[in-house]
């Protein structure tokens, strides 16, 4: 053996270990799925070159035994960025992507004990792993769309290119017949490569995922799951406009609990926000796919219907205020009497904007407090209902 051919696979082993300990330390300040998906690729990226190494070692030795964990051990370094793909994808994939990696292992041990004299030569190992490779480009495809990031491209053709030169390593094996065993090798080694030069690109996609997730955090509130009062009121902008320019109508709901600070000092704040919970489930149980629900803040939600002309609002706003009295939400045994006052107001297509309809509703709604409660009222132009 040259020199140069034990070289190259500890250059390469040592390069990715170095990468694999910068991500290691980046993966312990990410949240949750990112901290997993790169603690998982720094493992595929040590992975790939440790087989290959451990490979030219057993070529070395003649032992079966350690080319056959070589392989393993190489399988697993692409089955390993793959299941990182699937993890910031949000694939459900996981863990059946170390399937390749028991195949090459079963494949191994088959022909170490049914063929000791003719090791498992044949491509099988460049064929399994160019697949692993084909589903980690898909998976980073994906992440264009569910991750919103473009460098999901750059990640998938990379791997796309390692799935190319697998395979055609894989068809140079297959015939064992005139192979040009130098050229295979360096495919070999080129495909072991692919995942360390994807790294930048893998690291640029979790930083895009990091930033959906602080989207959606922002949009969210965080105890009822419905969006919070900035996401409804940039949501509730755009749908203003498109249904002013379909010419069609919007209506404002604001639903504000009755005497809810009486249920939190009469069974605490912790029973408090489980009948908010319940509250905002019910609200939405009422709603349509496309209308917008919001909490506008402490007991306070906001509606924005489309479509919708004064009896079909009205309908609605009914509809919830009963939806909420119709809970049957108790603590200790003790029911936990909860209603709701609902204020509504439409947009006659010439209001000056969505604040200016939430403010009118807001007023119906204090007008439904100030006439009983547990009721709903029309902002003025609209006859009152209860
Ligand atoms: P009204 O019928 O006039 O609306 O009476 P109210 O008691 O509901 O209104 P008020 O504005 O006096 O009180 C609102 C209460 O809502 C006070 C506050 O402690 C409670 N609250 C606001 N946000 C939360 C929350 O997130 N969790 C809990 N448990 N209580 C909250
Ligand atoms: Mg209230
Ligand atoms: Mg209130």
């Amino acid at each position: 053996m040259t020199t140069t051919a034990v070289n190259i696979p500890l250059l390469l082993l040592m390069a990715s270990m170095a990468i694999a300990a910068g991500l290691l330390m980046s993966a312990a300040n990410q949240p949750s799925p990112i901290r997993e998906a790169q603690r998982v690729w720094a493992l595929g990226l040590v992975a790939g070159p440790l087989g290959l190494a451990l490979l030219r070692l057993g070529g070395l030795l003649e032992a079966g035994l350690l080319q056959a964990a070589a392989k393993t051990i190489m399988t697993a370094g692409f089955s390993f960025p793959l299941i990182a793909l699937a993890l910031i994808s949000g694939a459900s994939i996981r863990w059946r992507a170390l399937l390749p990696v028991v195949l090459v292992l079963a494949a191994s041990m088959i022909f170490l004990l049914r063929f000791p004299e003719a090791p498992m030569r044949t491509g099988l190992l460049s064929l399994v792993c160019s697949l692993t490779c084909m589903l980690a480009a898909q998976h980073a495809w994906h992440c264009v769309s569910r991750v919103e990031t473009p460098y999901g491209r750059i990640v998938a053709f990379i791997f796309a290119c390692g799935a190319a030169v697998l395979l055609a390593r894989a068809l140079m094996l297959f015939p064992m017949t005139g192979v040009d065993n130098g050229l295979t090798e360096m495919l070999l080694a080129a495909a072991v490569l692919i995942p360390a030069l994807a790294t930048v690109s893998f690291v640029l996609v979790c930083g895009d995922r990091m930033l959906m997730q602080l989207k959606l955090i922002a949009s969210t509130d965080e105890l009822t799951g419905s969006q919070s009062r900035r996401a409804f009121l940039e949501n509730g902008r755009r749908q203003l406009n498109e249904a002013r320019t379909r010419n069609l109508h919007t209506a404002a709901l604001i639903i504000d609990v009755d005497d809810f600070k009486l249920v939190n000092d009469r069974f605490g704040h912790g029973v408090g926000d489980q009948a908010l919970k319940k509250i905002a489930s019910a609200l939405r149980n009422q709603l349509r796919e496309g209308d917008g629900f919001g909490r506008l803040g402490g007991e306070e939600f906001a509606v924005l219907l489309t479509g919708v002309n004064e009896a079909e609002a009205l309908a609605t706003a009914h509809r919830l205020r009963e939806a909420v009295a119709g809970l049957r939400f108790s603590s200790d045994n003790i029911s936990v009497p909860l209603r709701v006052s609902v204020g509504v107001a439409i947009d006659p297509g010439n209001s000056p904007d969505l604040d200016r309809l939430l403010e009118r509703a807001d007023l119906a709604m204090y007008s439904a407090k100030r006439n009983g409660r547990d009721q709903v009222a029309v902002s003025p132009c609209f006859e009152a209902a209860r």
